[in-house]
């Protein structure tokens, strides 16, 4: 793990201002105002001189869609400049971003710490697949942080973690995280989904490489799937490389809806902010709520540490209510404005229910070892009037 060096330029300008004119030429294509889309599978040679200045002398340009398209190149740079980071590499989905990252980074023999509290199918690449290759996957409690630093060995190759955590919103110290990456020279990967570089930047924190799922609050409209890897330049050049062979990449179309969504992403996420903290101290002020997480509440066991590292408590509020499964049950069925679903951060309020939503392939007492209850939800807080989110949820819990 080395010194932060993110890119600094630019950065007199604010986010707001960042995320609608970041990364791209001022003079388009066609004088058009907003980003052209390349939907081109690929490019061509003017003559055998253009093709040997490329393939013998390597100049810059764009050769096949797999390898890259100027569409995706805007979203990639804008992204880059809201995280600080000196570059960023787009991919299909969140799990596409994750998966061919870390696959960059190991080989058989070599293992991974991973902090538990993470994304499901996170958790199933790690257990099941990287197993397959003779990776071994420590996990880790989060935020045992002697536990982390006892689990890595000569042949950990990288830690992997999230903040906050999925679904109990755990933050990660990131002083903590660093000192022991240091000392132990492995790489930090941090899923920041469910941050965003609005409400915390892990590269200026000292983390190596920041993950995202774009497909939740950067896009944010809950109608494309997205991934990002952002850092150091000579980290991205090898995740480049195994990325044009395995082929995940955003399509052009999507990457401009990328960077639509990108345009109002700020204002969507301040409300979002300013909302799941309304709506976390409602819910904890109901006596049908047992128990709410949420990094600003007084009540989170993280919120030093989030008021600390972050400058908003995020758009997901999770819960428990009294009851039991059937109570739960009725809750949702309750619910008229937020709808039932997996995904978050877009401007509609999603709800799930992990356990029957999420975790249906677990066994109860599978779902209980790792903290998924039966009367657990996690709430996507849209950009709705507060009001009537809070209205809906006050119905539900009857
Ligand atoms: C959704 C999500 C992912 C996976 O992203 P996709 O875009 O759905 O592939 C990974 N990590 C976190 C924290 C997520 O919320």
């Amino acid at each position: 793990m080395a010194k932060n060096s993110g890119k600094k330029t630019k950065r007199e300008k604010s986010i707001s201002t960042r995320a609608i004119h970041a990364g791209e030429a001022r003079r388009k294509y066609a004088d058009s105002l907003t980003t052209p889309i390349f939907q081109t599978s690929t490019y061509t040679y003017k003559d055998v001189a253009d093709v040997e200045d490329f393939t013998l002398r390597h100049k810059q340009r764009f050769e096949y869609g797999r390898y890259g398209n100027p569409t995706t190149t805007v979203a990639e740079n804008r992204l880059a400049d809201l995280e600080a980071a000196e570059g960023c590499i787009a991919f299909a989905s969140g799990m596409s971003a994750i998966t061919t990252t870390v696959l960059t980074f190991v080989e058989p023999g070599d293992n991974i710490v991973v902090t538990d509290d993470c994304y499901r199918r996170t958790r199933k690449f790690c257990k099941v697949y990287l197993k397959q290759i003779s990776v071994e996957s420590r996990f880790v409690a989060f935020g045992d942080y002697n536990a982390m630093a006892k689990a890595i060995d000569a042949k950990t190759r990288l830690i992997l973690s999230e903040s906050p955590t999925n679904p109990y919103l755990k933050v990660l110290d990131f002083a903590k995280l660093k000192k022991i990456a240091v000392k132990k020279n492995v790489l930090t990967l941090i899923d920041s989904t469910f941050s965003t570089p609005v409400n915390c930047r892990p590269l200026e924190l000292g983390a190596d490489l920041v993950l995202h799922s774009a497909t939740k609050f950067l896009a944010g409209h809950n109608d494309i799937l997205a991934g990002a890897v952002l850092g150091r330049r000579e980290l991205l050049d090898k995740i480049k490389e195994l990325h044009k062979t395995l082929g995940g990449v955003i399509d052009p179309h999507c990457a401009f809806l990328l960077v639509r969504g990108l345009k109002t992403f700020p204002l969507r996420l301040a409300k979002q902010n300013e909302s799941a903290l309304q709506i976390a101290r409602f819910l904890e002020n109901h006596p049908r709520v047992d128990k709410v997480y949420y990094p600003f509440l007084n009540s989170h066991s993280y919120y030093r540490l989030a008021k600390k590292q972050m400058t908003g408590g995020g758009g997901i509020v999770s819960f428990k209510i009294k009851g039991n499964l059937a109570s739960s049950k009725r809750f949702l069925n309750a619910l008229k404005l937020c709808y039932i679903g997996p995904s978050l951060g877009g401007v509609e309020t999603l709800i799930t229910h992990p356990a029957i939503v999420n975790f249906y392939e677990y066994t109860r007492k599978q779902r209980y070892q790792i903290g998924i209850t039966d009367t657990l939800f996690r709430l996507s807080v849209g950009i709705e009037n507060v009001e009537d989110i809070i209205a809906d949820l006050e119905r539900g819990l009857g």
